[in-house]
């Protein structure tokens, strides 16, 4: 009984002078991570870039040309007439989002809440009330439009509030021309939809993906349903 004590102390002080060694070693060889100081409840944290505060679209044009033109008011834009993409162009982000499809409901499928989040003008995050409202599954809320079906439906009711937290890797190409698709990963009201899932770059048949490119602006669709946006910020990533 006494050996085995005995063994086992010093296994454990073996163990805790090696856990110490190797702490002591990468904290001396890396540099320490940039502090950010994160917000609350979805606000943006310090080193993020507004796009969207609540009180007005200046970081936007409307894709009509011109300025961005969507109603502004209690803190939140509404869709009108054509889409709007910001003016910066952004390559690898995170990007919080947070949008409300029309409390009365009318229409049904496709003809829902809809509207979308684009990365580089051309990779959509569906947005659409896709509460009890069924449709094909890589075109309802949370999918990567076209190409991948959010792992579940975490929508709210019509009218709620929901979030989009989006994390967003182009596709590159090589100076060999190769193409090496980006990822997706997307949480919906927090709730993991696309997990890790390949953005592709221009081997796929859809036109408008044609060609890779390293930045793009973020762009928010008019599809002719009064969705509601409010809270948008981004964060540039290496
Ligand atoms: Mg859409």
């Amino acid at each position: 009984m006494l050996t085995a004590t005995m063994n086992l102390s010093r296994f454990a002080l073996g163990l805790g002078g090696s856990l110490a060694l190797g702490w002591l070693a990468l904290n001396a060889a890396d540099p320490a991570p940039p502090v950010v100081t994160p917000g609350q409840n979805g606000s943006p944290p310090s080193d993020a870039i507004v796009l969207f505060d609540g009180k007005d679209l200046s970081a936007w044009k409307s894709s009509e040309g011109g300025a961005a033109t969507w109603k502004v008011q209690d803190g939140y834009a509404e869709v009108a007439k054509g889409g709007i993409l910001t003016k910066e162009e952004f390559g690898p982000v995170q990007l919080h989002v947070e949008w409300a499809a029309p409390a009365e409901v009318k229409g049904e499928g496709q003809g829902r809440g809809n509207s979308g989040i684009y990365l580089q003008g051309r990779y959509e995050i569906q947005v659409l009330d896709s509460y009890q409202n069924p449709t094909y599954s890589n075109g309802q809320a949370g999918s990567f439009y076209g190409h991948s079906a959010p792992l579940v439906n975490a929508s709210r009711k019509p009218g709620e509030w929901q979030t989009y937290d989006i994390v967003f890797h182009p596709p590159q190409s090589s100076a060999d021309g190769k193409v090496t698709p980006g990822s997706f990963t997307v949480f919906h009201n927090g709730v993991l939809v696309q997990d890790h899932v390949p953005v592709p770059g221009d081997a796929t048949t859809a036109a408008q993906f044609k060609g890779v490119t390293a930045k793009g602006p973020i762009f928010l669709q008019d599809h002719g349903n009064p969705v509601r946006y409010r809270n948008i910020w981004v964060r540039k990533l290496k």
